[in-house]
C-alpha cells in the first residue's frame, strides 16, 4: 500500500491573513499604506475625515463608470459595493447592475 504524503505542508509556519497586499488610502493623493488588518479604506488619517464631514473635498464627488452598464456614477458606497482587492475599494459593476444582475 502506497501513502499519500504531499502537498500540505507548504507555507507552514505563515499564518498572516491579509486584506490584500499594500493597500493604499483610498483618499486621492494619499499614499499611506492601509494597515492589512484595517478593514476599511482610508488610513486612520483620512478615515476620520470621510466619516465626519462631506463637504471636506471634491473628492467625494469623483465618479466611476459602471462595466456593465456604462453609467458614471459617484464612486462611493451608495452606488457601488465595497470590494476588497480593488484600486479604489468598490466593486466595477454598480449596487443597480449587480442587484438587477442576470435578468436575462
Ligand atoms: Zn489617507
Ligand atoms: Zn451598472
Amino acid at each position: 500500500m502506497t501513502t499519500a504524503t504531499c502537498g500540505s505542508t507548504i507555507l507552514y509556519g505563515r499564518p498572516l491573513r491579509t486584506y490584500g497586499k499594500g493597500r493604499v488610502c483610498a483618499h486621492n493623493g494619499c499614499d499611506t499604506i492601509v494597515s492589512l488588518y484595517n478593514p476599511l479604506k482610508y488610513c486612520s488619517l483620512h478615515e476620520k475625515l470621510h466619516r465626519s464631514s462631506i463637504d471636506v473635498d471634491s473628492i467625494l464627488f469623483t465618479t466611476k463608470e459602471c462595466l456593465l452598464c456604462g453609467c458614471d456614477k459617484l464612486a462611493n458606497s451608495d452606488f457601488w459595493d465595497a470590494e476588497e482587492g480593488t484600486a479604489d475599494g468598490l466593486s466595477d459593476v454598480c449596487r443597480e447592475c449587480t442587484s438587477g444582475a442576470v435578468a436575462a
